[in-house]
């Protein structure tokens, strides 16, 4: 049918509507240039204000202040798990793991190759269900970096304070929060995330660098996974995903459109509220993984205690409408993602269907 659909995925995900229309519109004559996006070169003047577009709009956005660079990467955040040691680990030196998450734990892995990580802190024990306090992390000085996971994508936790790193350059994996609300650049070393889930389709990664990060570099390893290649290329050392970048560009017009991350961070607040009362009015038969202090706003995790009706509970969600609420196959149960392009109508829908569900069985 041409109905869209409640779409809660983890990502990809919902991206708004007006996006992808107009992207529609303009798919095979992009404003007159007698060719679609896709089949235009990325040195072209047209994809230059598409691309310098998207960032100074990025910029815009987050007030990125003058001594960071903006860059738009490719292989997803996965790599940038490689990358960041690669670029700012010397071997036999110290880079601290905030264990959050297996995000986390597939970061610090990627950096065993390079140097010598180690755990600041982990939640593991507690099944990942919180973000540690700011007591728990104690860094060593001479650390290259400490990495945080700001949004736990699979097991629904979220930082609402970031650790106060001193001198240490702060980087986070912030793919499932980015562009969620406003945050203070300058405290971070370097942000990076994957665009498909509050930015736009798979395929673009955006990192967001301070400079002087990139001075200390290391120099040995291979062009094209050196950050500074990409800053002296303006990322466009070799071909970008064009389209990829468009839609990046318009996802953070439309959220200039809204009114800013404000704007966007009320509306994500009011999301997960609808969702997260229909868990705590639920006497206990939908329970939450979080702690509530650790409580994502972008991916709520929860069960339905009786866990012979949960499989009931997803089919049943399906059948009527709504997509991508199963929880991540490692850990199951159930989630539901809240991005910045779902609407307060998804959640409202949701949660009334939670309650119904639960009159129906209790
Ligand atoms: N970090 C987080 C927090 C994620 O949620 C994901 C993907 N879900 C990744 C990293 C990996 O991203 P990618 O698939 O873009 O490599």
């Amino acid at each position: 049918s041409n109905q869209r659909t409640f779409n809660f995925n983890a990502g990809p995900s919902a991206l708004p509507l007006e996006v992808l229309e107009k992207a529609q519109k303009e798919l095979v004559n992009f404003r007159g240039t007698g060719m679609s996006i896709m089949e235009m070169s990325h040195r072209s003047a047209p994809f230059e204000d598409i691309h310098n577009g998207a960032i100074s709009r990025l910029r815009k956005l987050y007030s990125i202040p003058d001594n960071y660079e903006v860059l738009f990467l490719q292989g997803g955040a996965s790599l940038q798990f490689s990358m960041i040691p690669m670029n700012f680990l010397k071997i036999g030196q110290q880079a601290g793991y905030i264990m959050t998450g297996s995000w986390s734990e597939k970061a610090l892995e990627e950096a065993k190759l390079f140097g010598e990580p180690y755990e600041v802190a982990s939640t593991k024990s507690n099944s990942y269900r919180n973000i540690p306090t700011l007591e728990e992390l104690q860094f060593h000085l001479d650390d290259a970096y400490v990495h945080v996971t700001s949004n736990n994508t699979i097991y629904g936790t979220q930082w609402s304070v970031f650790p106060d790193t001193g001198e240490i350059p702060l980087i986070a994996d912030m793919s499932s929060d980015i562009m969620s609300k406003p945050i203070d650049i300058s405290k971070f070393g370097m942000i990076y995330a994957g665009a498909q889930k509050n930015l736009g389709p798979s395929g673009v990664t955006v990192v967001i660098v301070r400079k002087d990060l990139l001075v200390k570099a290391n120099e040995e390893i291979p062009t094209i996974l050196k950050y500074s290649t990409h800053v002296d290329g303006n990322s466009l050392y070799n071909t970008p995903p064009t389209f990829g970048i468009y839609m990046l560009g318009e996802v953070l017009n439309w959220v200039e459109e809204k009114g800013g991350l404000e704007v966007i961070a009320k509306n994500n607040e009011v999301k997960a509220k609808v969702i997260y009362d229909a868990i705590d009015n639920s006497n206990g038969f939908y329970t939450g993984h979080a702690t509530l202090e650790s409580r994502s706003l972008m991916n709520i995790t929860f069960r339905v205690a009786d866990e012979s009706l949960e499989k009931l509970f997803l089919s049943e969600a399906k059948e009527v409408g709504f997509v991508g609420l199963n929880g991540h196959r490692s850990v199951g149960g159930c989630r539901a993602s809240t991005y910045n392009a779902v609407p307060l109508e998804a959640c409202q829908a949701l949660s009334d269907f939670m309650v119904q569900f639960q009159n129906k069985h209790n």
